[in-house]
């Protein structure tokens, strides 16, 4: 079906039998990604005395007993509840069905290369996602040329560079990943970003003693706070352990952020991306 959609006044077109998929599809036999080192996730066809959720083994049909952290196994979509002493969820949190976004590649930068910051101190191997590296990716796609002039983004799609397929099924213990500087998450605050989508495994450093600065930037949680204030933005996500390819283009899209409706902070998720026609 070919939808009209009316973005920031202008009428564009998306084909709805056309998404593209940027999760990275959870295979219980087979490879993951990993992040800190957790068990993988499983798959186990239930038993009992009389009855196998198994068809191969002679069961009616199948039926799995599945185990995981969505945090760790895979790509996920989390809510300001990742913080909170109230248990705040996910199906309660993401409002937004379709979410006009802009998908952009990012050269992490050596911490020691840039004067951008963290809320700790940093290492020579740490790689930063920069404010200016961010700014300069979206100033590209603003360019009177593009499609969409002008653009306002709720939703913002980091692809970091290199990108290849073993993003996949990375342990990320023994690859530590980029993260992004205190300037760049003010900025995607300052821009007013709802949805975050990242290709690592956590905005914030692995190991950031505890303080998750990033995250509470970006749903406006005090620093060590684990409470939600009035001015906190809990309609807003964080989707990490995304996989974009290479095919898919920086540029802007339609998002449809797909979610289990967990009453849990943390959902397996898959972003669907729609092209934007004129
Ligand atoms: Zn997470």
């Amino acid at each position: 079906m070919i939808f009209s959609v009316d973005i920031n006044n202008r009428i564009y077109k998306i084909d709805s039998a056309n998404p593209l998929d940027v999760s990275i599809p959870l295979d219980f036999n087979g490879a993951q990604p990993n992040a800190y080192d957790v068990e993988k996730a499983t798959a186990t066809a239930c038993e009992s005395e009389n009855l196998i959720g198994d068809t191969r083994r002679g069961g009616s049909c199948n039926f799995e007993q599945i185990k995981f952290i969505p945090h760790c196994n895979g790509t996920h979509t989390e809510c300001v509840g990742h913080l909170t002493d109230e248990r705040i969820s996910i199906y309660n949190c993401l409002k937004d069905a379709f979410i006009f976004a802009a998908l952009v590649s990012i050269e992490p930068e050596n911490a020691y290369q840039t004067n951008e910051t963290y809320t700790i101190e940093l290492t020579e191997t740490d790689k930063l996602i920069t404010r200016r590296a961010i700014e300069n990716a979206l100033q590209k796609l603003a360019n009177p040329e593009s499609r969409i002039p002008n653009p306002k983004f709720d939703g913002l799609i980091i692809r970091t560079l290199p990108n290849d397929e073993s993003k996949k099924r990375r342990a990320y213990m023994e690859n530590p990943p980029p993260f992004f500087s205190t300037e760049a998450m003010n900025y995607i605050a300052e821009k007013g970003v709802k949805h975050l989508l990242v290709d690592m495994p956590s905005i914030d450093r692995a190991f950031d003693e505890g303080k998750l600065s990033n995250h509470r930037i970006f749903w406006n949680v005090a620093p060590d706070s684990r409470a939600i204030n009035e001015a906190s933005l809990i309609h807003n996500t964080v989707t990490e352990m995304i996989y974009v390819p290479d095919e898919i283009r920086d540029g802007a899209y339609l998002l449809n952020l797909q979610i289990a409706s967990f009453a849990a902070d943390a959902s397996p998720s898959r972003p669907l991306l729609f092209k934007i026609y004129e």
